[in-house]
């Protein structure tokens, strides 16, 4: 397994007119750890909704997630589940570990072009997010699971809704995800593609690292643990 390793040159991006930012794990660093409390959360509601112990409803959880794409999609298809009131109760979280991040709003701001979110989450938990970190306001636009029909990420039919949605020449376009998987379609649109990594890699193989084995690693131009300094680069003063 290699990954690229390519340092990143304003020159790679000058085409680039629109900028695409996963949420999750990429706008704020991996190492904050909301998606614990997500996680936390959708165990509780699937061991309510099936009066299961936790250790019974976790394992539904994540065998939903691996099967369907998202534990929402395992318990639409197989529990008729209402997905507002299931995304509802998986956002409900504590958004204080996000502290206002100025050198990364000012290097978003500094990105010429639109900016959108493109989220497996919600608006809500974007937004509440994003204002935390202190960035909302240089985004255009958020598509979230919801605008995706539920279909989440990485099904191609969800990009293809989003970039049209948009108007998006992907061709034009950048993307910048924690998930390997998550940049295969935005790589064969055509779209520079940027895998964010958890920082201190060395100290622990974390998940996102192991699912890199099963991906198709021409997907990821570029890797970086720090997006603050990557866009610093890439859209230095102009
Ligand atoms: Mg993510």
């Amino acid at each position: 397994m290699t990954l690229p390793s390519k340092r990143p040159s304003p020159s790679d991006f000058q085409h680039i007119r629109d900028w695409v930012f996963d949420l999750d794990n990429t706008l704020y660093p991996h190492h904050i750890n909301l998606f614990a409390q997500i996680d936390r959360n959708m165990t509780a509601f699937v061991a309510e909704l099936l009066q299961l112990e936790a250790n019974e409803a976790r394992a539904l959880q994540k065998r939903y997630y691996r099967d369907h794409g998202t534990t929402l999609a395992g318990l639409m298809l197989h529990h008729n589940v209402d997905p507002n009131a299931f995304l509802e109760r998986a956002h409900a979280i504590d958004y204080s570990a996000l502290l206002p991040d100025e050198a990364l709003g000012a290097a978003i701001r500094k990105l010429p072009g639109r900016k959108f979110i493109f989220t497996n989450g919600t608006v809500a938990h974007a937004e509440a997010a994003a204002r935390a970190l202190g960035i909302l306001d240089h985004f255009d636009d958020i598509f979230d699971i919801v605008a995706a029909d539920y279909v989440p990420k990485p099904a191609g039919a969800t990009y293809d809704k989003f970039a049209s949605l948009n108007r998006i020449d992907t061709a034009h376009a950048a993307m910048f995800e924690d998930l390997p998987r998550n940049l295969m379609v935005p790589k064969s649109l055509g779209m520079k593609t940027v895998l964010l990594v958890p920082r201190n890699l060395g100290a622990a193989i974390l998940e996102t690292w192991e699912r890199v084995e099963h991906i198709d690693c021409d997907s990821v131009d570029y890797v970086t643990d720090n997006l603050t300094e990557f866009l610093q680069t890439i859209a230095p003063d102009a």
